[in-house]
């Protein structure tokens, strides 16, 4: 895997706080401590959650209940921020809209991008109660707010597949950022594909020439019967008019020709 993939999934790991605030079901601390397992993530805080530890909590987390066990408990939103440098709010709602607006790709580039430029500063997400969300005050902490560009009528996801969504956007943005090398390769092979197809094609008479000498060169190494070439024949000159060979492929060709009829010889 490209390095550049690897160091921006140590940033995730490392840099990208995910802040539940007052979450009241212990359940979707544990399914969003899996929701960020999966994509990467390591770094869970809880603010005042209700009820933590809680087995609901470690049943939903699954495979993820390390996540659980190294969850800092935050006593307020303060304690939880202390050291961020950038502070994103999740919002279900479109209420605070002096904050600048973002959806969870335009969120993960951004994040990623600041963290990638800075020197090991830490960015926190934030997530607010199943039943109200975070409060103004709390919004006006954040210096982007996050939304899921879900349905109006009924914009709210749960609380832990909110977390997947902006951690998967987050994922697949070390993709993008490294996206640049990615695409530097792809231009030079496509150069070169390019270059190959801009050879000149063998000419008909070339390849009635090719033909000739494939004929001859198989009967002589025993692959074809001489009396009787013709069905064989049809078949090769099939594959070789699909492929189409440049002048340079055909003079490749003619020349693994020469060298088997002498080796023969
Ligand atoms: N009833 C609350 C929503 C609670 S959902 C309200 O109307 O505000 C719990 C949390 O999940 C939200 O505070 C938010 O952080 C996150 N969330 C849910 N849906 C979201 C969406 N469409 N976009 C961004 N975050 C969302």
């Amino acid at each position: 895997m490209n390095s550049e993939i690897l160091d921006l999934q140590a940033t995730l790991r490392q840099q990208v706080r995910i802040v539940l605030v007052d979450t009241s079901h212990s359940g979707n601390i544990g399914a969003a401590a899996r929701a960020m397992k999966n994509m990467g993530l390591r770094r869970l805080y809880l603010v005042k959650p209700h009820r933590f530890p809680h087995a609901d909590a470690t049943a939903r987390a699954s495979g993820a209940d390390d996540l659980l066990a190294q969850a800092t408990i935050c006593v307020d939103l303060d304690e939880a921020l202390a050291g961020c440098t950038l502070v994103v709010g999740a919002s279900a709602r479109l209420r605070n809209l002096t904050v600048p607006l973002l959806d969870p790709r335009q969120c993960a580039e951004q994040t990623l991008g600041e963290l990638v430029a800075g020197d090991g500063q830490q960015v926190a997400i934030i997530f607010g109660r199943e039943h109200s969300g975070l409060t103004n005050d709390e919004l006006g902490r954040c210096h982007h707010l996050v939304h899921i560009p879900s349905d109006p009528e009924y914009s709210s996801l749960n609380l832990a597949a909110a977390v997947q969504v902006v951690s998967y956007e987050l994922r697949m943005a070390t993709n993008v950022l490294s996206g640049k090398d990615v695409n530097a390769e792809k231009e030079q092979e496509i150069t070169e594909t390019n270059a190959i197809d801009q050879e000149p094609l063998a000419p008909a008479d070339d390849m009635a020439r090719f033909y000739d000498h494939l004929q001859e060169t198989l009967v002589t190494i025993g692959f074809l019967d001489a009396n009787n070439p013709r069905i064989m024949m049809r078949r090769l000159r099939r594959l070789f008019n699909r492929a189409r060979p440049s002048v340079t492929e055909m003079n490749i060709l003619r020349g693994i020709l020469t060298a088997a009829q002498r080796r023969k010889q």
